[in-house]
């Protein structure tokens, strides 16, 4: 398979649809670094790693969708890091591993059933990304370097 892919790109402002209020905040992904994932990685949710500026390496899962903002021409990179963040991240630099494919797109009837498959993606994120093959990517010259 194409995976793991490597990006790193500025973290931009979103529409703020409220997911910091879901506490689901997502790093929405600079456009120029969208452009350099493979056209071929379909939409959906995937789990990975990332890093923010000098941080260390923290589990992540992932959404690619079709950006309303570029009228769906482009895709939308949008990264939930599963770690608390004391402030805010716009601005700063993102880089992410993308190691494993979780589920198709989905619509929702309502908020609930929509948080719910989200923490059930986390869920299982955690547990993919504890096991050996999954951690050997911390450990890649990507993430070594500091910004
Ligand atoms: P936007 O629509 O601007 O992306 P969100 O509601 O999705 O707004 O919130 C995303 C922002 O929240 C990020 O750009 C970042 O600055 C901040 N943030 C704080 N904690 C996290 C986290 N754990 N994962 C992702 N983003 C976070
Ligand atoms: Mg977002």
């Amino acid at each position: 398979s194409q995976l793991p892919v490597y990006v790193c790109g500025e973290i931009v402002r979103g529409f703020g649809r409220g997911s910091k209020e879901l506490g689901i905040p997502t790093a929405n992904l600079a456009l120029e670094a969208v452009k350099a994932l493979p056209d071929s990685l379909q939409t959906g949710v995937y789990y990975g790693w990332a890093k923010v500026n000098n941080s260390e390496v923290y589990k992540m899962v992932l959404s690619i969708g079709w950006n309303p903002f570029y009228k769906n021409k482009e895709k939308s990179v949008e990264t939930h890091i599963l770690h608390e963040f004391k402030c805010d991240l716009y601005g700063r630099t993102l880089k992410i591993c993308i190691v494993g494919y979780l589920r198709p797109e989905q619509n929702f009837d309502s908020l609930e059933a929509l948080i719910e498959t989200i923490n059930s993606d986390i869920d299982k994120a955690k547990l993919l990304l504890d096991s050996v093959e999954s951690k050997q990517f911390i450990k890649t010259d990507f993430f070594a370097k500091n910004e």
